[in-house]
């Protein structure tokens, strides 16, 4: 899921005034093209060559202050990222390294957001939350990349225990267990254990909320990982994956070999649960399905999470005036009388998700295929009063100048349709 905190980091983009030079390049050093030289610096420089010649002249001499900025940018920075975006303008200047392979684009216009969003969803972060005694350890797997976070560590204080009876004992001060002194030492351990699995779910809860993690795996020998998921709230039990076993002193890579794969099965089962749920619940008020109802709530402000099926393309008209958009050929926008233009459905729903602060779960594989089944795309209605957001306020930015996008191959689920209705594939 992209939380509203990661695309708030991304939400600025849209709203900059274009034109912005979007560049999204293979900077991979294990890419043959790029052994020996920088193959992308080469890419970049040929492929903006083309496209500038499509451009006004005017178009073409901003756009060439861009290419140029990023070009020496590039021949100086050696980005440790198989993949990197960049975003260039006259008030922004964002490097973006993603250690996930991306399909190389230079765009010209409004900042190209789609592959952002494409890679931030499906590689969500998801957490590994290792026990080892009465200490917890938190790890992010994101983009390809472990990390421990120190910051979220957790210890409970083991508190002294019950004052011991004093036995019967010639030396003063010497003090034993025995009898009733020992069961007080039992209910303190339970009570201590109890304290722990409390605790420890809630900082849990925190973490898995701030960082908009989940699934999470929770790992820990013996019973303490069954403590700790009972005293979590039911929503949060549903994203989280017991494994029953120690992993004493683990690397933030053994954390990776050992649960990567396990998590990635987690997580397709998951998401097919997420679409059952959300077929099954369709009728009563709290899930909407498919395009046209969807895009109604969500530009309403009732939706707290879309469910898209991965493989999206396909476009919509959108008004220039008060960016209401819907899958009607209408060139003349019924509410403001404002000129409807196409836009891509991978450029327009980050926009729209951003503007009206819901959330975006893309699911593929079973999943995805069920989903299609109903329409490719539903959502989860806020369960509170919808906040009213003026359409006046939508993304009006649309009417900037020309835009223009090269791409090395657009291939798969990355392909953008030129078709003028909506589609998955792949
Ligand atoms: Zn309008």
């Amino acid at each position: 899921m992209v939380s509203e905190r990661i695309l708030s980091h991304l939400s600025r983009l849209p709203h900059l005034p274009p034109p912005v030079l979007t560049a999204y390049l293979d900077v991979n050093p294990a890419s043959p093209r790029n052994q020996g030289q920088r193959g992308y610096v080469t890419w970049l420089v040929s492929t903006g060559r083309a496209l500038g010649k499509q451009m006004s002249a005017r178009d073409r001499k901003l756009f060439r202050t861009q290419l140029e900025r990023v070009e020496n940018y590039l021949r100086t920075a050696r980005p440790r990222a198989r993949g990197l975006a960049v975003f260039a303008g006259p008030d922004i200047w964002q490097t973006i390294p993603l250690q996930v392979d991306v399909t190389e684009e230079l765009h010209w216009g409004k900042p190209s957001l789609e592959q952002m969003l494409w890679v931030l969803d499906e590689h969500q972060p998801r957490g590994v939350v290792v026990i080892e005694g009465t200490k917890a350890r938190f790890f992010i797997l994101w983009l390809g990349t472990i990390s421990e976070d120190a910051g979220a560590a957790f210890e409970v204080d083991i508190a002294p225990g019950r004052k011991r009876k004093l036995v019967g004992s010639p030396r003063p001060g010497v003090f034993g267990q025995v009898g009733v002194a020992r069961d007080f030492a039992k209910d303190h351990l339970m009570a201590q254990r109890s304290h722990f699995a409390r605790e420890l779910a809630q900082r849990i809860a925190s973490w898995s909320e701030a960082n908009a993690i989940s699934p999470i795996a929770l790992v820990g020998a013996g019973d303490v990982g069954d403590m700790v998921l009972d005293a979590m709230p039911a929503h949060l039990r549903k994203q989280v994956m017991l494994i029953r076993k120690a992993l004493p002193k683990v690397t933030p890579a053994e954390v990776q070999a050992a649960l990567g794969p396990a998590l990635r099965t987690w997580e397709r089962n998951y998401e097919e649960s997420v679409v059952r749920d959300l077929i099954a619940a369709q009728d009563s008020g709290v899930a909407v399905l498919g395009w046209d109802r969807v895009l109604t709530a969500l530009q309403d402000g009732h939706v707290r999470e879309l469910v898209v099926a991965r493989g999206m393309s396909g476009s919509l008209r959108q008004c220039a005036r008060c960016g209401r958009a819907d899958r009607s050929a209408d060139p003349v926008c019924v509410l403001c009388g404002g000129e409807r233009r196409l836009r891509t459905v991978r450029t327009l729903l980050p926009e729209l998700v951003s503007l009206h602060g819901a959330s975006v779960e893309i699911v593929a594989g079973k999943a995805a295929k069920d989903l299609r089944a109903v329409g490719g795309i539903g959502a989860w209605l806020r369960s509170d009063k919808p906040s009213h957001r003026s359409i006046t306020h939508a993304s009006p930015s649309i009417s900037g100048p020309s835009s223009a996008t090269s791409t090395r191959e657009r291939q798969g689920r990355k392909n953008v349709s030129p078709a003028s209705n909506l589609s998955h594939a792949g």
